[in-house]
């Protein structure tokens, strides 16, 4: 038995992988399938099916990962060069091996074929190295072990790469890392910039390590990433003291926990409280209403909404009044405010979300540029409003606008928020 496996690497190899067509899937499969077994992937690449590239990626990564997996290039064209490239990574020379020779015959005898000749290249094995027969098609896969890395060759086909993954690394991984785990939790925070948060939590990375947390952020949601490693109670007992550290210098910024999203957990908390929501939404054309209705169990909570577009029907379906569009103009505080009364009026809930805005390219003016949006929450809370201008192109706008309304929300739900 061998020490602990704790960093990978995924190399794929296809040049097919570099055009605009096709993007590698197999290092994610990799990642999700040796991340149960504690393993981080610490580093991926896509190398076309270049001899030379493969083999300085290759001896590049060598000692620095506890496994490399490289996919693709196996078979047995002239551009499958990966197992080449890997003996010119090692120097040493491929040898031709009869044994595998009459497996891949074998192969081919089954589907009623003769091997071409070109298949002979697929029996040149490396010296020392394991071979690894493939379930699903005629490449064999290699592995070995060198400088402190394992390097496993797998065929590019995702179909076939799954299976020889499971059949020949992940046991290996099994008997190294002996239960052995990476757990992760993800903390939301929304109504945050990524760089405010990260000043206000940096004494966490020193204190948990900067390899365990992970910061995303996207259209004013912060995703922060926990990570352990450990056997399973260790890790989530650490998970969780990083949990509860997060949260004290989160406070209200931190949304929920583990939810798919904003609109996930501002179901969950309506649910609780057995309240209902209803939306209405001009710029956004409907895009919250989506989000919601994309969680199960949504009609629970989400009654209605109403894609307010024109002034006609603001006023004729959310009841707002002709005097505040023509004072105010369609995006204002008040249109807001006016919509989101008017449509839980209209539906009967106890919550509703008004959002009225530009969402460009067009349509700006000097005092109500592109980008500006109003949005207003009404409900045992009060009518609360919020205005900003944001950047961006038509759907950053919407999608801009979409959390911001829901960020508002959970906030006056959970009484954050006075009017
Ligand atoms: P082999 O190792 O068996 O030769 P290969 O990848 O070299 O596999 P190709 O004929 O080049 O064989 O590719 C077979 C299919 O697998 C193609 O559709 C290719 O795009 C796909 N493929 C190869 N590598 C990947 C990858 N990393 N992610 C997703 N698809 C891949
Ligand atoms: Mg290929």
């Amino acid at each position: 038995m061998g020490r602990t496996v704790e960093t990978a690497a995924c190399v794929a190899v296809g040049s097919e992988l570099l055009g605009a067509g096709r993007v590698d899937t197999n290092s994610l499969k990799v990642a999700e399938e040796v991340g149960r077994y504690g393993v981080q992937v610490v580093e991926k690449r896509v190398v076309g099916d270049d001899l030379e590239r493969i083999a300085g990626t290759i001896s590049g990564l060598l000692g620095l990962v506890d496994l490399l997996v490289v996919t693709g290039g196996l078979g047995p064209t002239a551009d499958d060069v990966t197992r080449e490239a890997l003996a010119r990574a090692l120097g040493v020379r491929l040898v031709q091996e009869a044994e595998v020779e009459g497996w891949i015959r074998e192969r081919y005898a089954q589907f009623g074929r003769t091997m071409p000749q070109a298949c002979l290249s697929m029996a040149r094995v490396l010296p020392g190295a394991e071979v690894l027969p493939n379930p699903r098609g005629t490449a064999p896969g290699i592995l070995v072990e060198r400088d402190g890395s394992i390097i496993a060759l797998l065929p590019g086909v995702p179909w076939e790469m799954e299976a020889m993954l499971e059949r020949y690394v992940l046991p290996l991984l099994e008997e190294r890392n002996a239960g052995r785990q990476r757990l992760s939790r993800t903390l939301i925070l929304s109504g945050v910039i990524e760089s405010e948060v990260e000043s206000r939590v940096r004494h966490l990375y020193d204190r948990f390590g900067r390899e365990n947390i992970t910061i995303l952020a996207s259209m004013g949601i912060v995703r922060l990433i926990l990570s352990a490693a450990g056997v399973p109670e260790e890790a989530e007992a650490r998970l969780s003291r990083m949990e509860m550290a997060f949260r004290e210098v989160l406070g209200q910024d931190l949304a929920g926990v583990d939810a798919s999203g904003l609109e996930e957990i501002v179901l969950e908390m309506l649910r609780r409280r057995e309240e209902a929501l209803a939306v209405a939404e001009s710029c956004t054309g409907g895009l919250v209403a989506a989000r919601l209705t994309d969680v199960a169990g949504a009609s629970r909570v989400l009654v209605g909404g109403v894609v307010a577009y024109s002034n006609e029907i603001k006023e004729e379906l959310l009841g707002v009044a002709h005097e505040l569009l023509v004072r105010h103009g369609a995006v204002s505080a008040e249109v807001a405010r006016a919509m989101a009364e008017g449509v839980a009026r209209r539906c009967g809930s106890d919550w509703g979300l008004g959002i009225t805005g530009i969402a460009g390219p067009g349509g700006g003016t000097k005092e109500k540029p592109v980008g500006l949006v109003h949005w207003a929450v009404a409900g045992p809370c009060g009518v609360v409003a919020r205005e900003r201008v944001f950047p961006g192109t038509r759907q950053i706008v919407r999608g801009w606008s979409a959390n911001a309304s829901l960020d508002l929300l959970r906030r006056c739900i959970s009484g954050a928020v006075a009017p």
